[in-house]
């Protein structure tokens, strides 16, 4: 694979290089179409638009779906369920990966749910993991079950050097608390740590520019507890995107639009890290 980096490829003799990369490993074109059922009706559809996370490899992982919807809260007498805005903030940001020609593997899938235009969303129970398998009922075969899949996958794609998994939630507090979106690491992975610095920076810069009355007090934070922070190989941050029982916290991923909006600073942050990885 380290043939097909760039940089390397560029110190190639002109003869070299002409010879010495296929067809195949050439990038597709800006304005390349290509397809995924995943997305859904009217979205699956992913126009290329650069190249700039080629040789990037992420895995997205919703928390909870199939028998768990996760944490619970309600609005306007609906049932919010936690694995439904994670997920679909989690579609909205693979798709997001992919215009710009990074490999994808979305981990927990929903098979009819693509990106969703309702701002309240439906709670099922029909989301399966990568290769088509149920999601166990007990939540230690659940986390284990993600967490061999992502790995098998990581040592398959062993010879790209840049991966990260991306775990998404909604936290549950109590409904007076309000949350901004915050990060977590595995204390050992001092690498996770600056990923998910990052991420934080970025979001903090996006406040900033957009509501710049607003205040960002989202946090990075080590927690060694979590499953998914302890056994995954690659990279990982586990992301919590507010407090689902908070009204105003709500708001964060019941507007679709804000929905959008996580997915698009969550990628311009993976984009700076990518950067700075080089
Ligand atoms: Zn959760």
């Amino acid at each position: 694979m380290s043939g097909l980096h760039p940089r390397i490829v560029f110190t190639l003799p002109l003869l070299l290089l002409c010879f010495g990369v296929s067809a195949a490993s050439r990038p597709d074109e800006p304005g390349t179409v290509r397809r995924y059922a995943i997305f859904g009706k009217g979205q699956e559809e992913v126009v290329l638009r650069d190249n700039r996370l080629r040789d990037a490899v992420f895995y997205i992982v919703g928390g909870h779906g199939g028998p768990d919807s996760g944490a619970r809260g309600e609005r306007d007498g609906t049932t919010l369920c936690e694995d439904e805005y994670a997920y679909d903030v989690g579609l909205r940001l693979a798709r997001k990966l992919l215009e710009h020609d990074a490999k994808v593997y979305v981990i927990i899938r929903d098979p009819n749910d693509g990106i969703r235009e309702d701002s309240l969303l439906l709670c099922d129970t029909d989301e399966e993991a990568w290769g088509g398998s149920a999601i166990p009922v007990g939540q230690l075969d659940r986390l284990k079950q993600r967490t061999n899949i992502v790995n098998r996958l990581s040592r398959h794609n062993r010879n790209i050097r840049y991966q990260r998994l991306i775990v998404l939630h909604v936290d549950s507090r109590q409904e007076g608390d309000r949350v901004d979106i915050f990060f977590y690491h595995h204390s050992s992975s001092a690498a996770s740590r600056r990923t998910a610095t990052i991420l934080q920076e970025t979001i903090e810069e996006k406040y900033r520019a957009h509501q710049p009355w607003r205040g960002y007090q989202g946090t990075v934070a080590a927690r060694d507890g979590l499953f998914m922070l302890r056994s995954t190989h690659p990279r990982t941050v586990y992301i919590e995107l507010g407090n689902i029982q908070n009204p105003l916290d709500q708001r964060r991923f019941i507007s679709v639009d804000n929905r959008q909006a996580l997915a698009n600073w969550l990628t311009e942050g993976l984009l700076e890290d990518f950067r700075r990885s080089r």
